[in-house]
């Protein structure tokens, strides 16, 4: 496995606490109909792969393979991009897996900005919960979301540098798209010298995380006198209900 990681977001939510929570994400993206692919798409993609991973891929959007089995990349770019974890010594149970677009955009068309925006919001939340030190972004789509403008990925590929997402500083490390590199020898040679740098950035350990503002007096506001009176304690709450239906390999969580 990978290097030690320590943040302060950790010493709030186990592990454990957080793979649940994510799950609770799932199950909510998986009826999503916050945008017009919800008609076409077969299955949600979620994405998958270890929970509590210290490194991301960020691909595009789901493909007919991914669109049909619930997992991504497990078309030839998927290969691709097994074979390159392989010769950095990992595999997909090491690493989380996600995209842009949780659906396939029909024909495999280019995401749709309306798209991005309405899906982004799990994204984030993924970034959140699985708090990666590092995120690899495939290609131009993840790249410009994550960075938030529009330089492309020909400028950027191979170039680390510490970005914050949504509340963590994380690694960020955009990559050619493994499917630019299938019919492409130099994107190819490109893809492979930028992904065998992954370890040595890895190694680098999870960057420094913004201190949380501290709360002023001033910020705290003044509770009025009979909210002060002792109350019945609440009813201790339920746990979230994670009533997973469907194989945990649709998730693809290890
Ligand atoms: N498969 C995916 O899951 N994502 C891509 O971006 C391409 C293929």
């Amino acid at each position: 496995m990978l290097s030690t990681r320590a943040s302060t977001i950790d010493a709030v939510a186990s592990p454990a606490e957080r793979r649940e929570l994510l799950k609770a994400v799932y199950e909510e993206a998986r009826g999503c109909v916050r945008c017009p692919l919800h008609q076409s798409r077969t299955t949600v993609v979620f994405g998958a792969g270890n929970a509590d991973a210290e490194l991301m891929f960020i691909g595009e959007a789901p493909g007919a393979n991914e669109d049909r089995l619930g997992l991504p990349f497990v078309g030839q770019a998927g290969k691709l991009l097994d074979k390159l974890l392989g010769e950095i010594g990992l595999e997909r149970g090491d690493v989380f897996i996600a995209n842009t677009l949780k659906c396939r955009p029909p024909q495999n068309r280019d995401p749709h900005p309306n798209e991005i925006e309405a899906c982004q919001g799990y994204l984030r939340s993924q970034v959140d919960l699985i708090e990666p030190i590092m995120i690899c972004t495939l290609g131009n789509f993840s790249t410009k979301l994550l960075r938030g403008d529009t330089t492309g990925i020909s400028r950027l590929h191979g170039h680390d540098e510490i970005r914050m997402i949504g509340h963590r500083a994380v690694r960020l490390y955009p990559l050619y798209h493994p499917a630019a590199a299938l019919y492409t020898p130099a994107t190819l040679e490109s893809l492979r010298a930028d992904f065998h740098r992954i370890p040595e950035i890895l190694a680098l350990g999870p960057p420094e995380q913004p201190t949380p503002a501290p709360v002023l007096p001033e910020d705290i506001e003044e509770v009025p006198e009979p909210m002060l009176e002792a109350e019945e304690p609440p009813e201790a709450e339920e746990p979230p209900a994670v009533g997973f239906r469907e194989p945990a390999a649709q998730l693809g969580l290890f």
